[in-house]
């Protein structure tokens, strides 16, 4: 659902960030290729518009999880080459083949498929060969790369490239890092020559023995955090606003929302907000007078989510405006530069890449920062 009133939440994507961003990535890769991941609409910013920005930004490899986004940024970019995260949809080698969409081969069962595409039609068709080494979500097994190679030693067939993914790399001193780098090691062995590709956006950022030829940053790119613990040097991306509905007045000893969660302890102002947990915001953002909830900023302040959030409307106390009140229509930052978006996610006890991906489609999205594009 898009509603083009304009009149509700407003989520402004600067592309010209993104594009810095994507640019600020390839720098730190210098030697490798600097991919970009653009699953999940992008990371809610919308994955035409993103794919073309970060394309124009100097991005050549683009990762999605689904064929269906595959699609997208092909329709967006025809001379791209974008790799399919999820692998091989049974049945669909036709489509990938049609879309010119690399499947990233996790199974023998995908393998064989592909191969047997390959072979019906004479010819080898781009893929890339993922490797679990140590996350047991997608992946052919360490014991399996033998087998594999063989196999498509019969062939002549070899992948574009050969990948894994660190589990643990928003934490650079963790030591699983070292391990699965090793045991990527051990893989590339049986794939002499073929390029590899290891780091998401921490691991691009926790060193260059990490990085091989090519890098697959996401998170970084929208501007999120990477690394825990750490400055986050990337630029905001995705700045929301929802509207102000209605401001009122309470009174010491009233309560605020769903389940009387949140007493006022004093005579308050109010300001009724038009974003819930059906527009992504997470109802564990709710405050309660035991545990504090979100902030969100209002004319130039930050100012506390009270009482529980409910599925069309929040409350946010703005007593310490005084004067200074919002009036209805006016938007209020949910995230952006003032509100951090992790910051918001550690309140909710979740990370950025889960608060950009719930946004639901109620809102207007409006992009800046075009201009370095070409017309
Ligand atoms: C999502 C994903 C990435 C990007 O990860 P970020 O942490 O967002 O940089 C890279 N590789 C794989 C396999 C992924 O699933």
């Amino acid at each position: 659902m898009k509603l083009t009133s304009g009149l509700g939440s407003q989520l402004t994507v600067d592309l010209g960030a993104l594009a810095r961003n994507w640019n600020a990535l390839d720098k730190v890769s210098q030697g490798a290729l600097t991919a970009a991941v653009v699953k999940a609409d992008a990371y809610g910013t919308g994955i035409e518009m993103a794919a073309t920005a970060l394309y124009a930004a100097g991005a050549r490899f683009f990762f999605v999880a689904t064929p269906d986004e595959g699609i997208a940024v092909r329709t967006a970019l025809p001379s791209a080459h974008i790799f399919v995260l999820n692998g091989l949809y049974p049945g669909a080698a036709n489509l990938y083949i049609r879309q010119n969409l690399m499947p990233v081969i996790s199974s023998m069962d995908m393998l064989e498929e592909w191969l047997n595409k390959c072979v019906e039609r004479n010819e080898a068709y781009p893929s890339a060969f993922h490797f679990d080494t140590g996350m047991n979500r997608l992946g052919f097994r360490l014991n399996e790369a033998v087998t594999v190679r063989e196999r498509i030693a019969r062939l002549s067939y070899a992948p574009q490239m050969v990948m894994s993914h660190l589990a643990c790399a928003d934490i650079p001193s963790h030591e699983k890092n070292r391990t699965q780098l090793a045991l990527f090691g051990s893989v590339l062995n049986q794939f002499p020559g073929i390029p590899a590709s290891l780091a998401n956006s921490a691991g691009l950022m926790t060193g260059r023995d990490y990085h091989f030829q090519m890098v697959r940053p996401g998170i970084a790119l929208y501007g999120g955090r990477a690394v825990v613990g750490r400055k986050n040097p990337m630029a905001t991306v995705v700045t929301l606003h929802a509207p102000v509905l209605q401001v009122r007045e309470a009174r010491t000893g009233e309560t605020v929302g769903y389940g009387a969660s949140y007493s006022l302890s004093r005579d308050s102002r109010l300001a009724v907000i038009g974003h819930g947990y059906a527009d992504g915001f997470l109802r564990a953002l709710s405050g309660s007078n035991a545990r504090p909830g979100a902030k969100v900023f209002v004319r130039g302040r930050l100012c506390p989510v009270i009482g529980k959030i409910s599925m069309d409307q929040s409350i946010v106390d703005i007593t310490e405006l005084g004067p200074n009140v919002p009036k209805p229509g006016e938007g209020v930052e949910i995230f952006g530069p003032n509100v951090s978006l992790d910051e918001q996610a550690d309140v909710a006890g979740t990370i950025g890449y889960e608060l950009l991906t719930a946004l639901k489609g109620r809102y207007t999205r409006n992009y800046v920062g075009n201009g370095y594009l070409p017309e």
